[in-house]
C-alpha cells in the first residue's frame, strides 16, 4: 500500500469516531483560508489532518521571527525576510497530508482575489487580524450569497462567528470605535493602503489553537450539512481567563446603508473574458454581448489618474488602482523630503472616454476570475471573467 493510500485509510479511521462527517464530502470540499498567520496556521494544520480535498491559501506577508512563538507551520529558517507565509504554509501542510490539493494566492484579499474564486469555494475561513480585511471579505462573500467563518483573537480570549446575508452581517456588527478606526484610516488622502494595524490584537498559541479548531469544526459542519449545532448567525466567544464560552445570536437584518447588503442577482459567465484583456476589448465585448453602445464598467475601488504635490502644486498624471498606491510609489513624486503627495483625480467608471483603453483589466485593479459590474442602458449586470478559470488550478 502506498504512503498516501495508507494515510487516507488512517483518516477514514478518524472519521468513524465523528458522527455525521462524510469522508467523501470532506475529500471533495474546497476551502479558502484567508490569512496564514497564527490562526491560519492552526486552521490549515487541522484541514490537512482532516483530509480536506482542496485548499486556497491567501496571504501577502513574509515569515518573521515574531511569528515563530505561535505558528505551528513556520521554522527559524523561514525567517530570511523573503519567504512568503502562504508558500511555506502550503509546503508544510503538504508534508502533513501529501494528497491535499493547494492553490496559493500571494496577495491582498481586497485587491487580488476575484469574486469567482470565492464563488467556487464550499467554505471560506477568515484568519485575519484587522477590521478592514474582514469588511472586505464580508462584502465579497455576501455579493455571491455565501457564508464565511471569522476567527478573532484578543489577548487570551477569542471568538468565532459565521456570517451570511440574511443571518448576520460582519459590517453591521462593527462597534462605534471600530468604525472610527476605519474612518481615520481613510481620512488622510496620502496615507495609503496596508490597513496594517487597524484593530490588530496580540496572540498566544493557546487561543490561536482553540479558535482555529472551532473554525475548522464549523467548516466541517458546513461541508457535511450539519445545522443543528453550527454557528451560522451566531458568535461564540471564548474567555481564556475564566475558561468559559458564550454563544450569542447576531442581528439578522442590515442597518440602513450597509454596503454588504448588495447580493448579485444573476452572474453572466463568459470564457472570452480574462483579467489580462484590455479595457478596450472588454468594452467591445460588452457592446456586442448586450447589443447596445451604452455600456460602462464600474470599478469596485477607485482608479487614481493624477497626484498632486502639496508643496509646489505640481500635478502628475498616473494610472494606478488606489489599493496598489503605497508610500513607496508616492515617494518618487515628492519635490522635497517634507512634501506630501495627495490624490487629485480618481475614476470609478470606465467607458469609451477612459484615457488608456490599452490598459488591461488587471492593471486597472480587477483581479483574475473577478465578477465585474457593468452598467448596461442604466441597468446593473454582473459578468464573470470565466476565461481566468485556470488561475484557480490546484496542484
Ligand atoms: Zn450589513
Amino acid at each position: 500500500m502506498s504512503g498516501t493510500a495508507k494515510f487516507i485509510q488512517q483518516r477514514q479511521e478518524v472519521f468513524r469516531y465523528i458522527p455525521g462527517f462524510d469522508i467523501e464530502a470532506v475529500a471533495r470540499a474546497k476551502v479558502m483560508v484567508i490569512g496564514a498567520g497564527a490562526l491560519g496556521n492552526e486552521v490549515l494544520k487541522n484541514l490537512a489532518l482532516l483530509n480536506i480535498g482542496y485548499v486556497v491559501i491567501v496571504d501577502f506577508d513574509v515569515v518573521e521571527p515574531s511569528n515563530l512563538s505561535r505558528s505551528v507551520l513556520f521554522r527559524e529558517a523561514d525567517c530570511d525576510g523573503k519567504t512568503l507565509k502562504s508558500l511555506v504554509a502550503a509546503r508544510r501542510i503538504r508534508e502533513l497530508n501529501p494528497s491535499i490539493k493547494i492553490n496559493v494566492i500571494n496577495g491582498d484579499i481586497a485587491a487580488d482575489v476575484g469574486l469567482g474564486v470565492f464563488r467556487r469555494m464550499d467554505v471560506i475561513i477568515g484568519c485575519l487580524d484587522n477590521i478592514l480585511a474582514r469588511q472586505s471579505v464580508n462584502r465579497a462573500v455576501f455579493k455571491i450569497g455565501k457564508s464565511w467563518i471569522d476567527g478573532g483573537l484578543d489577548d487570551t480570549s477569542g471568538s468565532v462567528a459565521s456570517y451570511r446575508n440574511g443571518h448576520a452581517c460582519y459590517e453591521c456588527s462593527l462597534s462605534k470605535s471600530d468604525r472610527e478606526l476605519i474612518r481615520q484610516r481613510f481620512s488622510c488622502p496620502d496615507k495609503i493602503r496596508r490597513y496594517a494595524s487597524v484593530g490588530r490584537m496580540p496572540t498566544t498559541p493557546i487561543n490561536a489553537s482553540i479558535i482555529g479548531a472551532l473554525q475548522v469544526q464549523q467548516a466541517m459542519y458546513e461541508i457535511n450539512g450539519i445545522t443543528d449545532q453550527d454557528l451560522l448567525g451566531k458568535k461564540l466567544k471564548f474567555f481564556g481567563g475564566i475558561n468559559e464560552m458564550l454563544i450569542t445570536n447576531m442581528m439578522e437584518v442590515h442597518e440602513p446603508h450597509c454596503l454588504s447588503n448588495d447580493e448579485y442577482p444573476e452572474i453572466i459567465e463568459s470564457d472570452n473574458l480574462r483579467a489580462e484583456m484590455s479595457v478596450g476589448d472588454f468594452l467591445k465585448w460588452a457592446r456586442s454581448y448586450f447589443e447596445t453602445e451604452n455600456v460602462t464598467l464600474r470599478l469596485d475601488d477607485e482608479f487614481v489618474t493624477s497626484l498632486m504635490s502639496e508643496q509646489t502644486g505640481a500635478i502628475f498624471t498616473v494610472g494606478i488602482p488606489r489599493l496598489s498606491l503605497d508610500d513607496q510609489y508616492v515617494e518618487r513624486f515628492k519635490q522635497s523630503d517634507e512634501d506630501v503627495i495627495h490624490i487629485k483625480d480618481i475614476v470609478y467608471e470606465v467607458d469609451d472616454h477612459f484615457p488608456d483603453q490599452l490598459l488591461t483589466l488587471k492593471e486597472i485593479g480587477i483581479p483574475h476570475l473577478h465578477i465585474v459590474n457593468v452598467l448596461v442602458d442604466g441597468d446593473d449586470k454582473y459578468v464573470e471573467l470565466t476565461g481566468d478559470e485556470a488561475f484557480l488550478e490546484f496542484t
